[in-house]
């Protein structure tokens, strides 16, 4: 960016030198042009005045004047006198610009390049009483010359601008520079003061991303142990029950007893570990998602039917209702949103109770709605529960065979569509969870 910042700002100093110096230079010639115009016009007059070449002895006349070259042209362009080259032998003048202004309008002046490079004839044409006309010339520098001529110092000029600009540039841009390059030292602190008002948003944002970052890494690590912790809960009963068993203190239905609680145990940590590779892997999918047309309603039928075994085996009742909706969905993971939710439902459920599962449409959003007239959650605790290992009740969720992640997965799921979640629960009364596609 300095680095930028420095060449702009030189390239702009070279662009603004130069253009000033050709400026100069135009202004100086026109100046110059004009000088030299008067001077030819002054000279004109004097002659017109003097009156020498209205008495018609043009062979007489013999004026030399340094510089100048005189002409006097008759009415019909024939030259009379000219004190340079012998008049008869020129050509008719009528058609050059200045003599045919001057026939017109009284007077006429004109500019021709010479054959010496860098140099220009001026001409003034005056019309005198007799109709005939006058004109004087002079070879003068002309726009060239007079450039070539300020050539040296306007490379001076230049050069030393230039270097001036050059230094210049570099204090004002370190100047610029330095209180940025300040803000990123103190953002390794934490502390982000923006010096410039411009620098504001980008401040607020890498703020908001600086505690996006602690955040998540405090999440991690909150995982991480309470993964630790509910790996090890299942694992220690197993080592403690087999330990048992191997020493032979388990004797006739004991060992039954204790196998199954092994088997209870293996059970819960599998699920655990398929909660938690599903969850990493949706961690680590946010934009791989294939999406399809998925009928929700469809969905919950197949879901239906081993939901149905689930709910008989707690005594409670199980209801779908609905009509095909199609949504925009990751098809697995819908199964498993429908699945988490009724399983819910089920569990948390009173002998007798009943879950009743809807699926709707509502304008362009297909809504599945899950209730319950289970055991509630209470207030305090419904901002929680979509936390990861969060439980209201831990050891009854353990007892049902919960890993505290169901719900966290549902939250995914539901970020990963663009969808909205509602809960709606009172305690002792049950739940309702509503998600719109
Ligand atoms: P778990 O595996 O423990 O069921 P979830 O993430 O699915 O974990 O749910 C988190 C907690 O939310 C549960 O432990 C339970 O206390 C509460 N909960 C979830 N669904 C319901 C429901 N339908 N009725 C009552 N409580 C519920």
């Amino acid at each position: 960016m300095k680095r930028k910042i420095n060449k702009q700002l030189i390239g702009i100093a070279v662009v603004g030198i130069l253009a000033t110096m050709l400026l100069m230079t135009a202004v100086f010639y026109d100046l110059f042009r004009r000088q030299v115009e008067d001077d030819l016009k002054i000279n004109a007059y004097i002659l017109k005045n003097t009156g020498i070449f209205l008495q018609d002895h043009s062979d007489e006349i013999s004026l030399h004047m340094e510089n100048l070259r005189i002409t006097w042209i008759d009415e019909s362009g024939d030259v009379l006198y000219d004190d340079d080259v012998d008049a008869d032998e020129m050509e008719n003048h009528a058609d050059r610009p200045e003599v045919e202004e001057a026939f017109a309008d009284g007077e006429g002046k004109a500019i021709r390049t010479s054959s010496t490079l860098g140099r220009s004839t001026y001409y003034y044409a005056i019309r005198l009483e007799d109709g005939s006309v006058l004109r004087v010339a002079r070879e003068a520098n002309n726009m060239f010359s007079v450039f070539q001529s300020a050539l040296p110092s306007i490379l001076v000029i230049t050069a030393v601008m230039v270097v001036l600009c050059i230094f210049l540039a570099r204090f004002l841009t370190g100047k610029l520079i330095q209180p940025i390059e300040q803000m990123a030292v103190d953002m390794k602190d934490g502390t982000i003061k923006p010096v410039y008002r411009e620098l504001v948003p980008f401040a607020n944002t890498i703020r908001a991303q600086h505690e996006n970052i602690l955040k998540n890494a405090k999440m991690r690590q909150d995982f991480t142990a309470n993964v630790s912790h509910e790996l090890k809960t299942p694992l220690t009963a197993i080592s403690g029950y087999a330990e048992l068993m191997e020493n032979g203190i388990a004797r006739g239905p004991e060992v039954a007893r204790f196998s199954a609680e092994i088997r209870k145990n293996a059970s819960r940590l599998l699920s655990l570990i398929n909660d938690i590779i599903r969850l990493s892997e949706m961690d680590n999918m946010e934009d791989a998602v294939t999406f399809e047309q998925v009928d929700l309603y469809e969905v919950a039928c197949k879901c239906a039917d081993t939901l149905r075994v689930n709910a008989r085996k707690h005594d409670v009742s199980f209801a779908l209702q609905g009509e095909p909706v199609m949504i925009r969905a990751n098809r697995e993971m819908v199964i498993e949103l429908v699945n988490n939710l009724c399983d819910n439902a089920i569990r948390y459920n009173e002998k007798n109770g009943w879950v009743a599962v809807t699926v709707k449409k509502n304008g362009d959003k297909g809504v599945l709605v899950v209730e319950d007239n289970g055991i509630g959650i209470p207030k305090d605790h419904q901002d929680r529960i979509f936390e990861r290992f969060y439980r209201v009740d831990k050891s009854r969720s353990k007892q049902t065979g919960g890993t505290g992640l169901g719900l966290a997965i549902v939250k995914h799921i539901v970020m990963l569509h663009d969808a909205s979640l509602e809960l709606v629960s009172d305690e002792g009364k049950g739940t309702r969870i509503t998600v719109a596609f």
